[in-house]
């Protein structure tokens, strides 16, 4: 690929809205520095919980398109052009929450054949060559359907690659590491006397939580870079309500937005005791 540039990043997220909770500071920050950034999202969502109550009639194909839109303000936002659905637009269903019938849907994602998804996400890998590809862990960061199904879809995606000779250098999970949610948490429950949320979540309703030494990366969005994220957060309205440095979901228990992404190393080469950029000792030239 002659014509990308030579720093290339890959995130596979389940449903938008996804990638700005998890990455929105880290996609704004390798945007901005020129990075390629390249987000595929499986699903539409399209059994998403409607928040606003002016939006609460759109259902199904409607509340995909719509929140399709959403996802497009939201890259705007991060300022990344390259953001595509696995498989093209509504080729996987949202399953919904586990446990519900929606999950034995034929067409929705956790019913998706594991090798097909995996091939639609090679050629995106083949196309980009991504030298840093970031998803969840293998319990989807807190069981939902589509994000254990996106992890193993880009797992699966990743060894197909290394047999085509194009697999990304490193892989990351998404994650928080134990004591930093635990002091956001602190401090959001001092704070919420003066928030438009009445109650604050709990820890445990964090994606990706883990002891601190499994983390290996963090990447610092500073306060232009949060400020991104908290806008790209803002744009995925029926999902999301954003108050500071605070958000909640439709639940309306209020969690920190993390302005620092953490992240655990999976696949590649470590590049220091805690690395602060994706790409620690990627030679862009040479993997390009
Ligand atoms: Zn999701």
């Amino acid at each position: 690929m002659t014509d990308l540039p030579s720093r290339r990043l890959l995130l596979v997220h389940a449903h938008p809205d996804d990638e700005s909770i998890n990455n929105g500071a880290t996609m704004a920050r390798y945007a901005a520095e020129g990075a390629h950034v390249t987000l595929v999202t499986c699903t539409l969502g399209e059994r998403g919980e409607v928040i606003p109550p002016a939006l609460a009639h759109l259902t199904g194909a409607a509340l995909g398109a719509h929140r399709l839109r959403e996802l497009t303000a939201a890259m705007a936002e991060l300022g990344v052009t390259d953001f595509r659905r696995l498989g093209g637009d509504g080729r996987y269903a949202d399953s919904g929450m586990m446990g519900i019938p929606d999950n034995d849907d034929p067409a929705c994602f956790w019913q998706a054949d594991v090798d097909e998804a995996a091939g639609h996400l090679l050629k995106v890998i083949q196309e980009v060559r991504p030298q840093v590809l970031v998803t969840y862990d293998p319990h989807g960061g807190y069981g939902h359907p589509d994000h254990i199904q996106a992890h193993r879809v880009a797992t699966r995606a990743v060894e197909l690659a290394d047999e085509a000779g194009c697999a990304p250098a490193k892989v990351y999970w998404n994650r928080v590491p134990r004591t930093v949610g635990e002091a956001a948490f602190a401090r959001l429950r001092e704070a919420l006397p003066g928030l438009s949320f009445a109650e604050a979540g709990v820890l445990e309703d964090v994606p990706g939580v883990v002891d601190d030494e499994r983390v290996t990366t963090e990447i610092d969005g500073g306060d232009t870079h949060a400020a991104a994220k908290a806008a790209a957060m803002a744009a995925h309205a029926t999902q999301i309500e954003v108050d500071g440095d605070w958000f909640a979901l439709s639940n309306k228990l209020a969690q920190p937005v993390f302005r620092t992404e953490y992240y655990e190393l999976v696949r590649g080469e470590r590049a220091g005791a805690r690395e602060t950029d994706l790409f620690a000792g990627i030679d862009a030239e040479e993997a390009s």
